[in-house]
């Protein structure tokens, strides 16, 4: 009786297959529920591409802890499907990014450009999936001036976060025309800050890494010089590389208390840190800080303050963030993807639904 059992499994609810994180290492491609519109306020795409994010290794390692089965990704464009009643700013049809946090768009926080701290703000999960849910549409999603080619999709991609996260990194450095800045982290966020710092005007970008892939894409998105050297010894060098006065901005992204004090102590006095990596472990001594003379600031990007502009520089085909992705799979091949990244043979992997 087959043909009755497939019906009474399909009659209201549609089903879609997508990326469940189980626990440390166990990521299966399985059967749930598709999204649908839920709030007024909620869209529904049909994503183009997705891919998997540094940050969603913390869980899959096992290092934040996975309490029930979680659905994964929050990196997604594509094309809106439907809308609730409510949303007017997007329509079915058009080709949308959006942030990995969802926000109104219309709070202080939001108006004063933290829309990541948006008073409505949710984080956003389940996009390594063919169908999206994504609440609050008007002040989440970012039409393009119209559909993209093939060809940009990977780009566009980025700015949903690693793009969007290396800008906000760069900007919170304080990086300027004609500054001397240092990259923590050759992962995708280390190298799109790279990007970053270089648009921004930055004069010399140091990337710091010691894989030559990855020293390869940091010279071919502006970085000037290469430091292998980590940790004391990596501060040492930067010490050397900038007469001893230390660089005017520094780009934390990795999270990890070696990457801190490293891109604390790579800084000049005076100087900034713009931090993104998820600090884990990560704990400051209030007097060694005090001492140094240097300003922090970070937390998780509000990427929808920079979306306008990126997406108008790579509509423009002045930025390419689309280079980090060095692996293409299709989606339901979603573990090996996983398994590429924690095992560093790839920089990031993008999706195809
Ligand atoms: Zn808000």
């Amino acid at each position: 009786m087959p043909h009755v059992i497939e019906q009474t499994r399909t009659v209201g609810v549609q089903t879609i297959q997508g990326a469940v994180l189980y626990g440390p290492r166990d990521i299966r491609f399985e059967e749930r529920e598709a999204p649908r519109i839920v709030e007024p306020t909620d869209a529904i795409l049909r994503l183009s591409a997705t891919c998997i994010c540094g940050s969603d290794l913390w869980p899959y390692r096992g290092i934040s802890p996975v309490a029930e089965p979680a659905p994964m990704g929050h990196e997604y464009c594509g094309i809106v499907e439907e809308v609730g009643q409510a949303v007017k700013s997007v329509r079915p049809g058009q080709f949308v990014i959006g942030s990995f946090a969802t926000s109104d768009n219309t709070c202080p926080h939001c108006r004063y450009g933290y829309q990541s701290s948006c008073v409505h703000r949710e984080f956003m999960s389940g996009a390594q999936a063919p169908v999206l849910r994504v609440p609050l549409a008007d002040g989440t999603l970012v039409a393009t001036p119209d559909l993209p080619p093939a060809d940009m999709i990977p780009s566009l991609l980025a700015l949903s976060d690693v793009m969007g996260t290396g800008w906000f990194a760069a900007v919170a450095a304080d990086v300027q025309p004609g500054k001397t800045v240092v990259v923590v982290g050759d992962g995708a966020v280390g190298l799109l800050g790279v990007l970053a710092a270089k648009q921004l005007g930055a004069e010399r970008v140091i990337a710091m890494s010691r894989h030559p892939a990855r020293q390869q894409l940091a010279r071919e998105f502006g970085a000037t010089d290469i430091v292998t050297e980590r940790g004391d010894a990596g501060v040492v060098r930067i010490k050397e590389l900038t007469k001893g006065v230390g660089a005017d901005s520094v780009l934390e992204c990795v999270g990890t208390q070696e990457s801190m004090m490293q891109a604390i102590h790579a800084t000049r006095p005076g100087g900034s840190v713009g931090y993104v990596g998820v600090p884990h472990g990560v704990e400051f001594h209030g007097e060694e800080l005090f001492y140094t003379h240097v300003r922090l600031h970070g937390g998780p990007a509000p990427v929808r303050r920079f979306l306008p502009d990126l997406i108008d520089l790579v509509w423009n085909g002045k930025i390419n963030p689309g280079k980090v992705f060095d692996l293409t799979l299709p989606l339901d091949r979603v573990a090996e993807g996983y398994r590429a990244m924690d095992e560093r043979r790839a920089i990031k992997v993008l999706l195809r639904p």
